[in-house]
């Protein structure tokens, strides 16, 4: 059953209270809900009637004949900003939330800071501008963009000269590549040499590198994942030498820098172009020391290349 306040004196702070809250509420613009405002008001007014004596009971006084003037108006500076509510959890601030990105898949997922985005440039490039490789190297840093940097002992970057016309492009390195650091030194690498020596060039006269800079474990291919986070700065190195000619060196480089999944069997052979640079695909030096009768073929590729550098060539290896 509902109970009416039997004090004038406590009917009076009931008023007093509630216009106390308007006014809060105006100040506020109306942020506070109404359905809170009735609530603190009926609870304030049960508390007060908690407070009077039960009916029946003798007043403490004699009501007075005439109606309690109202209290005088309160000045809006006056109003006890403490004696409002606490403002609805809906407008509370919200917790600031982790960093996310979206996926290739369209998920959105947590990403470490320590993977940035490449958001239209190649890492390494400021503004558009021509890089340099140590530039790209420190991009690159203590690189963990992929999983195959579990179980690297080497980021293997590049070596030759930065100024160079003619670069070649592998797959990923090998165990003794991971080991040193440095591309192409196995029995792969011994090929390449002969190959480079036999086209009329050194070693230094070049740049070598690979599309993936850590080796996959047991030397298998480098996954479609592995390759989208690294090539990057493969593109940023080439953009950094400039070179006349590309030479990609098996299916993974040919594949990745044309964007092209013609088997490298088809693509060897026919100059192609990676951003208006002439590239040449042929065999890796691995699947020749694996099929050496495929040598010729790979030969017949490189004498191609020399012809734009004017040279003659030595021996075949
Ligand atoms: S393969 Fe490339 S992207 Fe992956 S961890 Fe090594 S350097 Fe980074």
């Amino acid at each position: 059953m509902n109970e009416s306040p039997e004090s004038p004196e406590a009917l009076g702070e009931v008023v007093e209270d509630l216009r106390r809250h308007l006014l809060w509420q105006e100040e506020s613009g109306g942020r506070a809900l109404l359905v809170d405002s009735a609530k603190l008001a009926a609870e304030r007014s049960a508390s007060l009637r908690s407070m009077l004596p039960p009916r029946g009971a003798a007043p403490a006084k004699a009501p007075p004949a005439e109606p309690a003037p109202a209290p005088p108006p309160v000045p809006r500076a006056e109003v006890p900003r403490a004696a409002a509510p606490e403002r609805p959890a809906a407008l509370a601030p919200r917790p600031a939330s982790p960093p996310v990105a979206a996926s290739g898949n369209g998920l959105l997922l947590d990403v470490p800071q320590k993977a940035p985005p490449y958001p239209g440039a190649l890492p390494g490039v400021v503004d558009g501008e021509r890089p340099t490789l140590d530039e790209i190297r420190r991009t690159l840093g203590d690189c963990q963009r992929c999983k195959l940097c579990t179980g690297r002992k080497n980021i293997v970057f590049g070596v030759g000269n930065p100024r160079a016309d003619l670069v070649f492009v592998g797959e990923g390195p090998g165990e003794n590549e991971d080991l040193k650091g440095i591309p192409f030194v196995g029995a792969a690498g011994d090929l390449l040499t002969k190959m480079i020596q036999a086209m009329g060039f050194s070693r230094d006269d070049v740049y070598i590198c690979n599309v993936v800079k850590c080796r996959p474990p047991g030397n298998r291919n480098p996954e479609p994942d592995e390759i989208a986070s690294c090539e990057p700065f493969l593109r940023s190195q080439l953009l950094a030498i400039q070179p006349k000619v590309i030479v990609a060196l098996g299916k993974f480089a040919a594949q990745t820098l044309l964007r092209d999944s013609t088997p490298i069997t088809r693509l060897r052979g026919q100059w192609r172009e990676y951003q208006g640079v002439k590239l040449m695909p042929t065999f890796h030096p691995a699947y020749l020391l694996r099929s050496p009768a495929e040598k010729r073929k790979a030969w017949e590729d490189l004498q191609q290349v020399m012809k734009i550098f004017g040279k003659q060539g030595g021996a075949r290896t």
